[in-house]
């Protein structure tokens, strides 16, 4: 199952295609943009 920016998913490490991870701290923490790939793209993250 995979997210989208802006979503809470909840706490966990996700990961997007290429695999850069961000992880959530807390419930209401928001997907953010990948901090690699930069703002603008159409990042899926997957809970890894
Ligand atoms: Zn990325």
């Amino acid at each position: 199952m995979s997210y989208d920016i802006g979503e809470k998913p909840g706490k966990g490490t996700y990961s997007d295609a290429y695999g850069h991870t961000v992880t959530l701290d807390d419930n209401d923490d928001v997907l953010p943009p990948c901090g690699i790939c930069g703002a603008g793209q159409t990042t899926k993250w997957t809970r890894i």
